[in-house]
Parts: C-alpha cells; structure tokens; sequence
C-alpha cells in the first residue's frame, strides 16, 4: 500500500488549464485510534474511496464539479457507515432530522433542506431546491412536500436505523441523564461532504448530515447554512465542514476561509488552516475540506481524526482518518 505525506500532494495546484481535484469528508467525529481495528479501518477507506470513485467517474469525463460533489455525497449517504442519509444519527427523541445543503460556485447559487426526514438522499432534496424552487432552504412539513413533488426517492423511517447509531444514542442519553459530558467524537457528530474544482476551473460544494447524536429535535446544524458548514465561489474557493456545529455558525467558517483567499488573497491551505485552528481555540472542534480554482486542496481539522480523501487528474484516490500518511488503493 503506498503512502504519502499529508500535505505535499494535496496543497499542489492542478494544471490551471485542465485538471479537475475532488476533496471529500466523511466526518470528523472518527472512532478513537484505540477503538478501531484493521477491519473496521479498511471499511471507512473503503467507503471514503468509492464517493471519489463516483465523483471522479464525473470529472474525468469532462463534467462538472456541481454534479461530482453531488454523485459524492450521494455514496457516502448510501453508506451505513457515515452519519448522512442511511448512518443518520438520532436525536434525543430517537428520531432522524437531516440537514444538507449544495452551492455552485459559478453564480453562487445554492439549495438546501433542513430537519427532515424523507427523501433517501437529502442532497438530492438540496439539489431540487436550487434548481426547482425561488427559494435557498426549506425546511419541515413544506420540504417534504417539496421533495414529493420533485419525485424524489422517498424512503420509510425504519431505513434510517442502524443499530449502531441507536446504540450511540442509548449511551449519549445515559450520559445526559447522569450530568456526564459527551467525551467521544464519534457518538458525538459526523457529517459528509465533498468539493470539487471541474476542468472548466468551476468550483462546487455540497454537505449532507444527520447533525449531532441526542440533539433537540428541531435543532439545525451549520452543514445546510450557506457560509457556515458549506460555501462556493469560483472567485475564492468551496469549502465543506464538519464538526461542532453551533460554531461553525457562530464564526461563519466556511465564509471565513473563502473571504480570506479572496480579499487578503492568502492562499487556500493556510486561510482554512488558520480558521480550523482559530476556532479549536475557542473551543469548536472539526475540520473542513476545501478547493481553489487552482484545484490546490487543504483538508485541514483540529481534532483526532477526519474521514477524508481526495483524487486529483492522475486519477489516484488518497483517503486517510487521523494525522497520518494518506493511503491509496
Ligand atoms: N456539523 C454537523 C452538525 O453540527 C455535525 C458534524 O459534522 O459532526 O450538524
């Protein structure tokens, strides 16, 4: 298995003429390293390498970064192992509320849902939204209409259980009962997302989650908030995050990193460094994944882990979970 360091490659700018770079995140609340085996590790390298594969199936053949990030997300959410669409967490009434959202970083343009559950594959319900509806974000009983009429795939509630994520629930309600603090990321958070840079020099993004284990119903995450969990803007960058949410919209992160490239015209891997670690320092954990128009990439986050991975025109997925040496096939 091939190694490579985890910045080198990534931070490269691609051939500005040519080349197409797709970054994606499976969440930062990964298993702590003392908690996964082998097995368990190669099934969320596994999962993380066929979202690149889907996406970079897209952006080979000359198509765009919109319609890559979405093919993305779409198999992370079909994929029990992630908290989006199947693997969507519970809240604390042991229902499934998820958030998602997609932007075009063309015309800035952007779609989302929130709180709901029914369409299979939420980013398709984002997706709608953009380019079926007047509107930005919908949310509740009027979304599901929504998706109904767009003849999305609408799927019962039973296909959101796995019981791991139940499982994760019965623990984080323990924990609340007893005044104890959340002290795992995994049963915490998670979230998928991806960005993409076409070979047009087009940037997208698009975020997709079942927010944050024993939440209120009713709460939103930053992920289907234009600026805070997810932004494009082919005169910056896109930008996906995951992590503590609440913070995420306090500091409008994903805003944050696009307006530093573009006003200060500091380069994408230390403006996405700098907010990832600002906001550890006030006390919000997580990550982002992140493009430029230059298809340079930055997958930074301040905590244990972050599923993630990246491909770029030579067509090799790199998928790495901690701080360490990227993987490939
Ligand atoms: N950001 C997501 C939320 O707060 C959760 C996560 O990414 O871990 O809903």
């Amino acid at each position: 298995m091939a190694r490579r360091p985890e910045h080198a490659h990534a931070d490269a700018p691609e051939d500005a003429s040519s080349g197409y770079a797709l970054a994606l995140h499976g969440g930062a609340g990964t298993l702590r390293r003392d908690s996964i085996d082998v097995a368990q590790a190669a099934r969320f390298h596994g999962g993380l390498r066929r979202a690149l594969a889907a996406g970079r199936a897209i952006l080979g053949e000359g198509g765009r970064a919109l319609d890559a990030v979405t093919a993305a997300v779409v198999a992370l959410e079909d994929d029990p192992l992630f908290n989006a669409g199947h693997g969507a967490v519970y809240t604390s009434a042991g229902t499934h509320e998820m958030d998602a959202a997609v932007m075009d970083g063309r015309d800035c343009r952007a779609g989302a849902i929130a709180g709901i559950c029914g369409p299979r594959n939420p980013i398709l319900a984002a997706r709608a939204v953009m380019e079926h509806s007047p509107h930005i974000l919908l949310a509740g009983e009027g979304a599901l209409v929504f998706c109904r009429s767009q003849h999305l795939v609408m799927v019962d509630a039973e296909y959101f259980h796995t019981s791991t994520r139940w499982q994760a629930l019965q623990e984080t309600l323990a924990r609340q009962a007893s005044g104890l603090a959340e002290d795992d990321e995994a049963r915490r958070h998670g979230t998928v997302g991806a960005v993409a840079r076409d070979r047009n020099g087009d940037v997208a993004a698009a975020t997709s989650t079942g927010g944050t284990t024993g939440k209120l119903p009713g709460r939103i995450g930053d992920s289907p908030l234009i600026g805070a969990g997810t932004y494009a803007d082919n005169s910056s960058c896109a930008v996906s995050a995951t992590g503590h949410g609440e913070f995420f919209i306090r500091f409008a992160v994903a805003h944050e990193i696009a307006a530093r490239v573009r006003l200060c015209g500091e380069p994408l891997a230390s403006a996405a460094r700098g907010v990832v670690e600002d906001l550890g320092h006030l006390g919000g954990s997580g990550g982002v994944v992140a493009v430029g128009r230059d298809g340079s990439l930055a997958l930074p986050f301040n905590c244990t882990g972050m599923y993630r991975g990246y491909v770029k025109s030579d067509g090799i997925p790199y998928t790495a979970i901690y701080d360490e040496a990227y993987q490939t096939a």
